[in-house]
């Protein structure tokens, strides 16, 4: 039983087929989707797909890249007015490829910082983006105290990850680790009790360009579980269990 810690089900890419793209996520052994959002609009369309979709585990929160100030505090209310229905507050967080502009950055981590003490207040973790940004998010994560944090897709040097370690913080690794020597290495340096599997569909997937699925998490898997020199079976456990120390019981749902 595996958990995908980070997908884009309300992403466009998905509105022809999610049933079926579920189904065979489902038959690849996997029992709970973190679907994250990126706007009020893909966390509305998430929380209706939940309904229907009991596999689908809902986020909410407003990516780096958005930057408008009335779209952040309609988020914030949303979060609050919606906290039951939430596994975590995300996607969020840096990113120092897409924004290079100084005030900009500054107010991308004033939004990120903002939704990180919201999810502590709310006692909800964090899923995290930092491209570009890995050393930049831990320390700001650091600094804000921020304790039930997941770090998806790190692209960061594995020293930046390990200081995330030391405060409790998770990493989570994607299909496109088969094709990444930055991902070995954060595999081979981080300890097996700080990994989840993520698939972050529709991209990062085994190949560059093609459509990606929550059902492709067992590259993930069988990618760890040969540079760890373990079994899947292993693997599949460890990182189910990890996802339940971040994002609680409720993240098994209801065959939990
Ligand atoms: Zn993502």
């Amino acid at each position: 039983m595996l958990i995908d810690a980070h997908a884009h089900l309300a992403d466009a890419a998905f509105a022809e087929d999610l049933p079926e793209v579920l189904a065979a996520a489902r038959a690849a052994g996997v029992a709970r989707i973190v679907a994250v959002g990126e706007t009020l609009e893909d966390a509305r369309r998430l929380i209706a797909l939940a309904e229907r979709h009991p596999e689908i585990a809902p986020a909410a929160g407003l990516y780096p890249t958005h930057l408008d100030p009335g779209a952040l505090e309609a988020m914030e209310a949303f979060v609050r007015a919606h906290r039951d229905r939430l596994v975590a507050v995300g996607e969020i967080g840096l990113d120092r490829w897409a924004v290079q502009d100084e005030a900009l950055l500054a107010r991308q981590r004033e939004f990120f910082l903002r939704q990180v003490r919201l999810a502590a207040e709310l006692d909800l973790p964090v899923n995290v983006h930092s491209r570009s940004a890995g050393h930049h998010a831990i320390a700001a994560l650091v600094e804000a105290g921020a304790r039930r944090v997941l770090m998806h897709a790190f692209d960061g040097r594995a020293g930046a990850a390990l200081e995330g370690v030391r405060h409790g913080f998770f990493f989570s690794v994607p299909p496109s680790v088969v094709r990444s020597r930055q991902k070995h290495k954060l595999v081979l340096a981080l300890p097996l009790s700080a990994l989840l599997l993520e698939t972050d569909s529709p991209v990062l997937g085994p190949e560059p360009g093609e459509r990606n699925v929550p059902a492709n998490i067992g590259v993930a898997l069988r990618a760890v579980a040969e540079l760890k020199g373990i079994s899947a079976e292993e693997v599949a456990r460890a990182t189910t269990a990890n996802a339940v120390r971040l994002f609680g019981e409720g993240v098994l749902g209801r065959c939990g």
